[in-house]
């Protein structure tokens, strides 16, 4: 298959070691404590597989599918669950884990809903940041790569579900948000 449309960003080289060095220091700073990843489905599946891998310690995974409320949600920021947690969070430390985090409005209604259920802690943690596109005021605690306002696809990221299987982070050239 010939992708015409697309050139690497990052390769999966950078991508590995990104993602062991994030992990070393999730497991520093977690050090002896039980790390609850909520995986937000499907984009950040991929990476949190390796990810997960690179931390030292008691780790519980747990996912979560979220989508869009159409156009609205570029106002509003609502999102729909399509699939929520299996497990309780009360009590417990929550690493949340994103594939991108662009508008910021994702991620900020999922920390406002999950937080509502009294974990013991809630963080952020991200692949990618497109900081110019913030909607709202949000910073994630873990961030791996800052990138340009560029539409990418690859390492778990898709274009109208497909690409996520790519290697490496790729521009797609022609997709808009
Ligand atoms: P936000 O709510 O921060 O605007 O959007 C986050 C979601 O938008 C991400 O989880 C991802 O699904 C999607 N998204 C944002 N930018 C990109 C991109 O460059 N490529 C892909 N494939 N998805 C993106």
């Amino acid at each position: 298959m010939q992708h015409l449309n697309l050139e690497v960003l990052i390769p999966r080289d950078q991508i590995g070691a990104k993602v062991a060095e994030m992990g070393k220091m999730i497991s520093r700073d977690y050090a002896g404590e039980q790390i609850l990843l909520v995986i937000v489905l499907r984009g950040a599946a991929l990476f949190a597989a390796d990810l997960c891998r690179e931390i030292e310690g008691d780790v519980v995974l747990d996912f979560i599918a979220v989508s869009s409320y159409g156009s609205s949600t570029s106002t509003s920021g609502v999102v729909r669950f399509l699939k929520d947690l299996d497990e309780s969070i009360e009590g417990r430390h929550v690493l949340i884990v994103e594939d991108i985090v662009d508008t910021g409005l994702t991620l900020n209604y999922l920390l406002d809903n999950l937080r509502s259920r009294n974990p013991k802690s809630i963080r952020t943690c991200t692949l990618l940041d497109k900081p110019s596109r913030r909607r709202v005021e949000i910073r994630p605690d873990y961030s791996g790569f800052t990138i340009e306002d560029l539409f990418v696809v690859g390492y778990g990221l898709d274009y109208d579900q497909s690409y996520r299987n790519l290697p490496d982070i790729c521009v797609h050239k022609e997709a808009k948000h």
